[in-house]
């Protein structure tokens, strides 16, 4: 059987992952159904396939993960995406997180500094479907000056601390959820800029991401 078949069987577990992540106390329905929209096992090494909906994180290419579903839904939840948000991503890693983000009408341009996760998106199975999804190989550090200002930014990694040209290239009103290192875990922040450029902060719950690292990996 091709990977890229969604049986039954797929969409009966996705829909206990997506009850559960509501019982773990996600309520936007817009991501709840964006998530149930979307087929996770497509995401994943077929290996993965009778677990791709239990609601863990699984290694990808580069020593790298897939998020948690219910941290992707959490991180999601705290964008409060408008309708035709500009997201920056960092960290495409399996393009769940973007599919997501793009599923629920956002256009997203996402980063990563991995070129071998970067090249798999060349052949991203939902191109054709989603084309508010625009791949870039490079530092998130760095950011998209050229493309910004951007409505909201996420950070699928552990950041050392808040990058600042991300918080530069962050619209007035515009907001962004980071996972900031605190000791053995990160803790979720949102990010909001006011309209005189000055930031307020905002502080959730803890999570454990892969190191959000510097510079491009070849
Ligand atoms: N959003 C991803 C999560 C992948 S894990 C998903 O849904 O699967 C985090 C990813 O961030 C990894 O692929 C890692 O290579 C990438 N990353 C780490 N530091 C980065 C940086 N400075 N710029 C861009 N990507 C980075």
């Amino acid at each position: 059987m091709s990977k890229f078949e969604d049986t039954y069987r797929h969409k009966g577990l996705r829909k206990k992952l997506i009850d559960l992540l509501r019982e773990k106390g996600i309520t936007d329905e817009r991501v709840l159904q964006a998530m149930n929209a979307i087929p996770r096992h497509f995401f994943l090494d077929s290996a993965f396939d009778e677990i791709a909906y239990e609601d863990r994180a699984f290694p990808i290419q580069e020593g790298q993960t897939i998020s948690q579903p219910y941290t992707v839904a959490y991180q999601t939840q705290l964008l409060q995406l408008a309708p035709y948000n500009k997201v920056l991503e960092i960290g495409t890693g399996s393009i769940y997180q973007a599919t997501v983000l793009a599923e629920m009408g956002a256009t997203v341009y996402t980063i990563e500094r991995q070129k071998k996760l970067f090249e798999q998106s060349k052949k991203f199975v939902f191109r054709d479907k989603y084309p508010n999804l625009k791949f870039f190989y490079g530092d998130g550090y760095e950011g998209l000056p050229t493309f910004g200002p951007f409505d909201k930014v996420i950070i699928t990694a552990a950041a050392p601390f808040i990058p600042p040209k991300l918080v530069e290239q962050l619209k007035p009103g515009g907001k962004m959820v980071v996972p900031v290192t605190e000791g053995e875990l990160q803790r979720m922040l949102r990010i909001t800029k006011m309209a005189d450029g000055t930031c307020t902060q905002e502080a959730f719950d803890n999570f454990s991401f892969v190191p959000m690292l510097t510079g491009k990996n070849d």
